[in-house]
């Protein structure tokens, strides 16, 4: 049993390994802030150059110490680690922080230090935070292991790979809003502990009511989402993932691990974990905002409240964009609206209050409960001058703002419904803006942040709705495998070959019922015009070699061949130009298949994730992939409505439809194809890649008429 994350995190008791007298050093400036902080635990200074620090015995090691000691920080380079370690385990201490850079991330070298210093930490079973860490802070016990006075106290745990972007939130935070912090973690390297523990504590801390993470890489992304999963469901996750550039690990065999980028596979997934994804760092602090101080919008239906178009229409766009119905309010609503509003006014919604309250602002609140009466409307966002009435117009205006104000702030709870604010005075920190972030309603001075916000609202509302216990990212190895797929692949691997030739993938598709071509391997163009006969229909000849993936490329495919003749002239035309391409060729054959009946080329494959493992990929064939790259993605396993949206997903989807007064096509079987692929990959754990390039999807059924499978390179170690 690992030790648990809340000795450590709620550590009662520091050593400070590193401790200092210079001011400069984090060894004296993590000593200095706890006591700045008030932490009530004991503190102890470790250096054996010192006899005291800051009025504190310093002793010359850690298992010197009398007292227990919950958590060590290691303020020390990285090559005194495995000792400061093992002088750590003789102590009992559960927990390290290390700062030090230069492991992993240095390449080899570190690398091999890094699990040097694991291996000693495993041994005394203590846990580590870090290393490359800017530390960790709890900030209602006063636990700063960090260094950073004043940062705010509040109820948003952050977890961040980068000290500097954790600067940044807890700064923006302290200027701009009333949140704060319950805990911030520095992953570092997470050499020992990984996002995904941090996630767990922080799911089943009472202070925290939304997690803020920005990541750029995870170690072990599956466990990652089976815990943002069941994290979600209890309170939100709001994620910025950077890294989009770098386009995940090319490989070499297959399509589709060419085509996988990373970043789009990443945020689907945890989006289906139920993850806010966030992609402009702007709106990073105010979604946590947003989302940790007011309740989800049920119905993803939000009113606009303006006192001027501009503002409305605008706002109407962005949430537009993010998805959000703007619905038209109920009669009932709009005669209440009138009654209080000037004539000019528009009331559908958006709602337009037309000088309505130049004379008195607090009329906002006359709207705004009006508009969260409608039982159609989930949640609202009023845009414009308010907070700015006293400053633009009238310094009395200012009492009837702060009326308002309060009004609002009791509203929200009464309804159970979510305000958000955009201001144009919200730099000006007018106190009616002030009060409103007092009861949570956040506001903002950018109309897009403001509009996000009530869309993210929306977001996890809609998500919470429909969660489906079904969509689990854990793998059933093993399951339902067939003994015939299982000796195709053991005949492979035994004939030393990574991928399976077309006929023997296809067989394994067969074994579990897909609707493969029934092809035969010809080893001469006898035996060709044979098996041409008994298929009894136009033909496909093909190369089957283990040297040639791409067999067209090759010069290895000829489709729609009738006559005898034209089978002899194919088979020794493939031949030809198979040993031109290759003259040291493996030629096993050349394989004889129906040619399939018209449809829509559609392709599928899988592909290994290094963060996610397994993911699937669906697009329509040819140029739509190559050049549109119009693919969906998912990470496996997937449920029927996951394979549903993925196909529906893609710009190409009309073309499955019928365009163009074609037939529709069978989009069931396609939809049941994928769920197969997915518990193909969970049955023979052996599969890194395959592709099912193209399947033709017919008006009824589909044809899959090529194949590759690469198996795991441990299969040959
Ligand atoms: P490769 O991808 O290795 O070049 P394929 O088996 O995919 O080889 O064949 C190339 C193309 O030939 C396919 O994209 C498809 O359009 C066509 N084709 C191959 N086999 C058949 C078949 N049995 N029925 C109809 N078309 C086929
Ligand atoms: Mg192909």
């Amino acid at each position: 049993m690992p030790m648990p994350l809340d000795k450590i995190l709620n550590a009662e008791s520091v050593a400070i390994v590193g401790a200092s007298k210079n001011e400069t050093k984090r060894g004296y400036q993590t000593i200095r802030t706890l006591l700045d902080e008030k932490y009530e635990g004991r503190i102890y200074p470790v250096n054996p150059k010192e006899k005291s620090i800051l009025g504190f015995k310093c002793y010359r090691s850690v298992s010197e110490i009398e007292g227990p000691v919950d958590v060590v920080l290691v303020a020390t380079p990285a090559r005194s680690l495995p000792a400061v370690l093992e002088d750590c385990g003789r102590k009992g201490v559960k927990g390290a922080v290390v700062l030090a850079g230069g492991f992993g991330e240095i390449g080899l070298s570190g690398k091999k230090l890094e699990n040097e210093m694991v291996a000693v930490a495993r041994k005394y079973n203590i846990r580590l935070i870090g290393p490359n860490t800017s530390g960790m802070l709890n900030l209602h016990d006063g636990l700063n292991l960090v260094g950073l006075k004043d940062a705010p106290k509040g109820d948003i745990a952050l977890l961040t790979q980068s000290g500097n972007m954790a600067l940044t939130l807890i700064t923006e935070a302290k200027l701009k809003s009333r949140k704060g912090f319950s805990y911030y973690v520095g992953v570092g390297n997470e050499a020992d502990i990984k996002f995904h523990e941090y996630l767990e504590f922080f799911r089943q801390d009472p202070k925290t009511k939304a997690i803020l993470i920005y990541v750029e890489g995870l170690r072990s992304g599956r466990e990652f989402l089976q815990q943002a999963q069941k994290t979600s469901l209890e309170k939100p996750i709001i994620l910025l993932k950077s890294g989009r550039s770098s386009t995940g690990k090319k490989s070499a065999g297959s399509h589709t691990g060419a085509l996988a980028g990373i970043s789009e596979v990443a945020k689907i997934a945890f989006k289906r974990a139920g993850i806010i994804v966030i992609e402009n760092s702007d709106e990073l602090l105010p979604a946590a905002e947003t989302l940790s101080s007011l309740a989800p919008i049920k119905n993803n239906r939000v009113a606009i409240l303006a006192d001027g178009g501009g503002h409305a229409t605008i706002a109407a766009d962005l949430l537009t964009d993010l998805g959000v119905e703007i619905p038209e309010l109920s009669t009932k609503t709009q005669a209440s609206l009138r009654k209080i509003l000037p004539e000019a006014a528009s009331v559908p919604n958006p709602v337009d209050v037309a000088g309505g309250t130049d004379a008195d602002p607090s009329v906002f609140a006359d709207c705004a409960d009006i508009i969260l009466k409608d039982p159609n409307v989930g949640g609202l966002l009023i845009v414009g001058l308010f907070g700015g009435y006293g400053i633009r117009f009238a310094a009395s205006l200012s009492l009837m703002e702060e009326d308002a104000a309060h009004r609002m702030g009791k509203m929200i709870k009464k309804r159970h419904k979510p305000i958000v604010l955009h201001s144009l005075y919200n730099s000006e920190k007018p106190h009616a803006l002030e009060l409103l972030r007092y009861y949570g309603i956040p506001v903002f001075d950018s109309l897009d942040v403001a509009s996000k916000c009530i869309g993210v609202l929306a977001e996890y509302g809609s998500y919470l709705n429909r969660y489906h216990a079904k969509n689990v990212f854990a793998l059933n190895w093993g399951a339902k495998a067939k003994s015939q797929g299982r000796q195709i692949i053991a005949a492979a691997v035994k004939d030393g070959r990574q991928a399976l030739l077309e006929n023997e993938a296809k067989q394994l598709f067969a074994a579990h019922g897909a609707p493969v071509t029934k092809d035969m391997l010809a080893a001469t163009a006898d035996e060709a015009v044979e098996m041409a006969k008994k298929i009894g229909q136009e033909v496909v000849l093909k190369i089957v070699s283990p040297d040639i993936l791409h067999k067209s490329d090759a010069g290895g495919v000829k489709v729609r061949l009738r006559t005898e003749k034209e089978i002899r002239r194919g088979f020794n035309e493939i031949k030809k130009s198979a040993q031109q391409f290759d003259p040291t060729a493996d030629i096993r054959g050349i394989l004889v298949s129906p040619m399939a009946a018209e449809g829509v080329e559609v392709i599928i494959g899988t592909k290994y994730d290094d963060q996610f493992g397994p993911v699937i990929m669906y697009g329509l064939g040819g140029i739509m992939v190559e050049i549109l790259k119009d693919v969906s993605f998912r990470v496996l396993p997937i449920t029927p409505t996951n394979a549903r949206k993925m196909i529906e997903q893609t710009k190409s989807y009309p073309i499955l439809n019928g365009a163009r007064g074609k037939p529709p096509l069978d989009k069931k079987a396609l939809r049941k194809l994928l769920l197969l692929c997915s518990e193909i990959v969970e049955a023979y754990p052996e599969i890194l890649e395959m592709d099912l390039n193209p399947v033709i999807v017919h008006q009824n059924g589909l044809s899959i008429v090529d194949a590759r499978i690469i198996l795991k390179k441990e299969e040959f170690e």
